[in-house]
């Protein structure tokens, strides 16, 4: 599979998946367009190559076809500024007449934006059909969408079979989450550290198991941990608890000491009487939460040992935030360990943040740019670190997902 760096677009319609899929308040404006820029540099290098680009995306989950809501008109504005003022054109339907005629019209150095997807069930459910008929629009396939490279749906790996190995590639997105995913997974130079944090232990069961297998230490922290706490005879309180994975959190415990992993738990906590920001606080140790008493945060004792893993780690893989971050009073732990792996960045670690709300923290702290790298998947890189092969990468690679 030849990089897209060295692919020339020269004369050729590019036919782009995107993860356009940005978040939208009441009059349509995008509140963060992250994965927007994320992919502009793909756009532009088609463009500047002399190659015309068709881009398509799904946005929000519409149920009942085509809604005005769910419309990707409403991002043409913002992706047009995005790309310097450029004109950017809009077909009604990502296929059937308006998007054939307009496609067969692009010149070089334009740019189309296909209606949203998912108006067509066939899309999620993978439909080949549907697929062809999007496939007929380019000369080119480009999966730059790393959010959805976990879903075997038609734009995002079904449609690949219609174009020959030479005409199918990542993008620049697509192949910066692919290399540091790796870099992670297969290349980690040790210590490698993962950390693991979150509201449910059932949520990252398969990734921890998995990070068994590859990393020296795994820290976890946030809601999951007390879990642990219970099932080691601790008392939680009223702190958030899957009893049901008691079994589990202490099967973790023991294989990690098989296998030589050293486990971090919280020592101590940020504990209060209600899942608010105004209560009374305290900080208690882990394993004796009174009754009427929750975990919110990991607590000043265990922010201090936990950076001074990660400060020893030479890969870090941080996935999921130690407390309810979205709450002012319990920020300071999920900070603490963002300022943790940005130091460590700076002395020359690799760092890897993933997952939704750990990289919604690590951008509301500002320290986006102090970590090697930021995904843009959420779903996908925990897929990918739980060992799955994902259907949008062996699409193009031609391999079976
Ligand atoms: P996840 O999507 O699994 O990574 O979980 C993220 C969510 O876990 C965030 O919304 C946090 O507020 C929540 N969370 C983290 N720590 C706790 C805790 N101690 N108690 C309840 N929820 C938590």
């Amino acid at each position: 599979m030849s990089s897209f760096q060295s692919f020339s677009f020269a004369g050729k319609k590019a036919l782009v998946r995107v993860d356009f899929n940005v978040p939208l308040n009441d009059q349509f404006q995008i509140t963060d367009d992250t994965r927007m820029r994320a992919t502009v540099k793909t756009i532009n290098k088609i463009l500047q190559d002399g190659g015309s680009v068709i881009l398509m995306s799904h946005l929000g989950r519409p149920k009942e076809g085509p809604t005005d809501k769910y419309s990707l008109k409403h991002v043409v504005a913002h992706l047009a500024e995005l790309l310097g003022g450029k004109d950017v054109q809009f077909a009604n339907d990502c296929i059937g007449a308006e998007a054939i005629d307009k496609a067969a019209a692009l010149q070089a150095g334009q740019v189309l934006l296909l209606e949203n997807l998912r108006f067509y069930k066939e899309e999620e459910k993978g439909d080949a059909v549907f697929a062809e008929k999007l496939a007929q629009l380019g000369d080119v396939y480009v999966n730059d969408a790393f959010g959805t490279a976990h879903r075997a749906h038609a734009s995002t790996a079904i449609i690949a079979q219609y174009f020959s190995k030479e005409n199918r590639t990542f993008g620049y997105l697509m192949e910066a989450e692919v290399v540091s995913a790796e870099k992670v997974l297969h290349e980690a130079q040790k210590p490698f550290t993962a950390i693991i944090g979150g509201a449910k232990v059932s949520d990252k069961i398969l990734i921890i198991e998995n990070l068994l297998e590859r990393a020296t230490d795994i820290i976890i922290g946030g809601g999951m941990a007390y879990t642990f706490f219970k099932a080691q005879g601790g008392t939680i309180g009223t702190s958030i608890c899957e009893d049901d994975r008691m079994p589990l959190a202490l099967e973790i415990l023991a294989k990690a000491k098989a296998k030589g992993v050293n486990i971090h738990l919280p020592v101590d906590n940020i504990i209060t009487t209600d899942f608010s920001n105004d209560t009374e606080r305290k900080n208690c140790e882990s394993m004796s939460i009174p009754d009427g008493w929750m975990g919110l945060d990991i607590g000043e004792v265990s922010r201090a040992k936990f950076a001074e893993v990660i400060l020893a780690s030479k890969t870090i893989l941080w996935n999921g935030p130690m407390g309810v971050f979205e709450m002012s009073n319990y920020q300071a732990g999920t900070k603490a360990i963002a300022v943790a792996v940005a130091e460590a960045t700076q002395k020359g670690a690799f760092s890897l943040v993933g997952g939704g709300d750990s990289v919604s923290a690590v951008n509301q702290f500002g320290f986006n740019d102090k970590v090697s790298y930021v995904s843009t998947g959420g779903g996908a890189l925990l897929e990918y670190f739980e060992g799955k092969i994902l259907p949008g990468i062996a699409a193009i690679k031609g391999e079976s997902a």
